[in-house]
């Protein structure tokens, strides 16, 4: 008898339904994950954590410009995400996309870590936009109620909050080509350290990012966190430190040692790697 294969992604969703931020019911509008000012759409193969982990040889699922999908509304797609809040994630990932290649194309030394000065209510929102818009509705009902999307989907909606005091967003640079959007990544210790059960993640070149909540102090993080200081407006900045020469490992933190374990939901995980073109066969990683 045939193994049974794990489930290929699903990216076609319905034209409408209820938003994945606002939860309002309407028309329902393509986002691409990461924003296209970010990265260009491409054609890419897209395979779920699951397919990623266990299954190489898994048949991935084709899309011809880049991962996106039908899972926001039109307001928080177009006039928040798209003119109030990318603009900062995409003008952030420039700067350090710049950077990585000086040093990747041209052997450029850099320093140990730089400083850049960011809007960092304006860009976490855009990352959370993503992260929420980066799975298909569930179809016919609003999203579900729980501690930390619910959290999220307030802090992107209300812009005069501050970002919640559970959520840590920790950031890093990832100098490759594959994206990663997982909306729900529990992470758990085996030495003792604790248990975080709510977590999201971001990764596209340049950078990574990780929303983490309620996260114990007794776990520990490679990347640094967003200062949590009380931001008045959305134009208020803040300098982060980027470190450039120490950086975690490309499948930090989706793929665990041997001393943490993972909890997550296949379908609300994407990865997504360049088309490889036909004939081409794959040397090395
Ligand atoms: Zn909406």
């Amino acid at each position: 008898m045939k193994k049974k294969k794990n489930k290929k992604v699903k990216i076609k969703g319905d034209k409408k339904g209820y938003c994945n931020i606002c939860g309002h019911y309407s028309k329902l509008t393509r986002d691409h994950i990461p924003p296209q000012g970010c990265i260009k759409p491409k054609p890419v193969e897209l395979k779920t954590l699951t397919q990623h982990l266990s299954d190489p040889n898994a048949k991935p699922t084709v899309s011809q410009s880049g991962l996106n999908l039908l899972s926001i509304c039109g307001n928080c797609n177009n006039n928040l995400l798209g003119t109030e809040y990318d603009p900062e994630l995409i003008e952030l990932s420039h700067k350090v996309a710049s950077l990585v290649r000086s040093q990747q194309e041209q052997g450029l030394y850099l320093p140990e870590k730089i400083d850049l000065t960011v809007k960092p209510q304006r860009l976490i929102r855009a990352v959370v936009g993503h992260i929420l818009a980066g799975k298909l509705p569930i179809p016919g009902k609003p999203p579900i109620s729980e501690p930390f999307p619910d959290a999220l989907r307030n802090y992107f909606v209300n812009e005069s909050s501050n970002i919640p005091d559970k959520l840590e967003v920790y950031y890093w640079i990832y100098p490759s080509n594959k994206q990663i959007v997982i909306n729900s990544l529990g992470i758990g210790s085996c030495i003792g350290q604790g248990f975080i059960s709510g977590s999201c993640l971001l990764k596209f070149f340049p950078l990574a990012f990780w929303l983490v909540w309620d996260k114990p102090t007794s776990f520990p993080i490679n990347g640094i966190g967003i200062p949590k200081d009380k931001f008045k407006d959305l134009d208020q900045t803040c300098e982060i430190v980027l470190e450039l020469r120490n950086i975690p490992s490309l499948k930090y933190p989706e793929v665990p040692g041997d001393d943490r374990y993972i909890m997550y939901k296949d379908e609300l995980s994407f990865l997504a790697q360049p088309k490889k073109p036909k004939g081409f066969k794959l040397c090395k990683n």
